[in-house]
């Protein structure tokens, strides 16, 4: 899988959105990537895992995501590299393994489907090095993050790297304009 191909996947799939969207982080965006929808398609999520797969280094045994985002593409990667796939989930606002034990002798790779600032990779990597594993690699299928150069403590890779615009509400462009920002993928939420 090759970045054209990826693109292409992303496109057909509706899962690369062109609009005028609030990020997570409270930035404003003309784009944004909605992994689920791609990952929606098994199909494309085996092929983004398998590629994922081939990045990581001998020895991984676990892969270990942050729910929801990462539930689908580490579940993915885990079996292609034949490994167990665990989730966390926040419990009041912490990173928690809540319905797993920590593995003995666990040399993890930390997988999401998107990171923009890194904060949630970066905490479950907290969680297992505190819990006396080892983040041996961490992964996304698209990363986002620009040029914050997130120090995950661990190599990184990724599918997709894009450059994508993000602004303070203040100097939006779009805002300006005076067109209504959505945030994407919350219409279900509370
Ligand atoms: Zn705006």
């Amino acid at each position: 899988m090759n970045r054209d191909t990826l693109l292409d996947a992303f496109r057909e799939t509706g899962g690369m959105l062109e609009g005028h969207f609030t990020l997570t982080s409270g930035m404003h965006s003309d784009q944004y990537f909605q992994c689920a929808r791609l990952l929606a398609h098994p199909r494309h999520a085996a092929a983004c895992g398998e590629a994922i797969a081939a990045k990581m280094p001998e020895g991984i045994t676990h892969v270990i995501s942050p729910a929801m985002g990462g539930l689908i593409i580490g579940h993915e990667v885990a079996r292609a590299l034949g490994v167990p796939f665990l989730f966390t989930e926040r419990v009041e606002g912490a990173m928690t393994l809540r319905r797993f034990d920590f593995p003995d002798c666990c040399r993890a790779a930390v997988v999401e489907d998107v990171i923009t600032s890194g904060g949630s990779l970066l905490e479950v990597a907290s969680l297992i090095r505190e819990a006396g594993g080892e983040v041996a690699a961490t992964a996304s299928v698209v990363d986002r993050s620009g040029d914050r150069n997130v120090d995950f403590g661990a190599p990184f890779q990724s599918l997709l790297k894009v450059e994508v615009n993000a602004w303070d509400p203040a100097a939006c462009p779009l805002c300006a304009e005076g067109l209504e920002a959505v945030k994407p993928g919350s219409r279900h939420l509370s």
